[in-house]
């Protein structure tokens, strides 16, 4: 299991475009467990989001590895 993040959770909010909900500034991807979220901060105000991700696992096109190169 993965601790929650530090930060105390605020309320939701929709990003649209990599831009920061307060101001419109850009965010910048700054961490994630790789599984379920992603934080990401903006680089004008600091605001930082939490961000729900998903992996989507492309079983068709799996390819088998054998010994080293
Ligand atoms: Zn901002």
């Amino acid at each position: 299991m993965t601790p929650d993040n530090i930060y105390l959770k605020d309320a939701v909010k929709i990003i649209k475009d990599e831009q920061c909900p307060e101001c419109d500034h850009e965010i910048k991807f700054i961490d994630s467990d790789g599984v379920d979220w992603e934080t990401w901060a903006c680089t004008n105000c600091s605001a930082i989001y939490e961000v729900t991700i998903e992996i989507t696992r492309h079983w068709d096109t799996a390819v088998e590895l054998k010994g080293t190169t």
